[in-house]
């Protein structure tokens, strides 16, 4: 089963299909903008996979959308979305952990340390 949505972007022009294909238990999703041609991850399957329809053009097919939701629910993508907000949230506080350890690093420059005399 396949099912296309055209989802305008966040500058308000460009639209871009995007394609849930459910074939053999196995949910593929495309985008047909610059980075999804290549393969590459983009922002529109993010937000569609994330549930957001934002931007999902109202031509599309609510009944289409409801299914594909059903799909997305039903599959491995919520579990991985959780994973990636758990890293991200674990990125945060490294980052805070490593602005820490620079800025006293940083003084520790400055004012010099201590050093162990034999
Ligand atoms: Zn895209």
């Amino acid at each position: 089963m396949e099912k296309e949505f055209e989802v305008r972007s966040r500058d308000g022009v460009a639209t871009y299909a995007v394609a849930f294909i459910l074939e053999f238990g196995r949910l593929n999703v495309y985008c047909k903008c610059p980075a999804g041609i290549l393969g590459k991850w983009c922002k529109h399957k993010m937000r569609l996979i994330s549930g957001d329809v934002t931007g999902v053009l109202a031509t599309s097919g609510a009944v289409d959308m409801v299914e594909v939701l059903s799909w997305i629910r039903n599959s491995e993508f919520p579990r991985l979305l959780d994973e990636m907000k758990t890293a991200k949230n674990e990125m945060q506080v490294a980052k805070i952990k490593m602005d820490k350890v620079k800025k006293t690093l940083e003084k520790s420059v400055q004012k010099g340390v201590a050093v162990c005399q034999k």
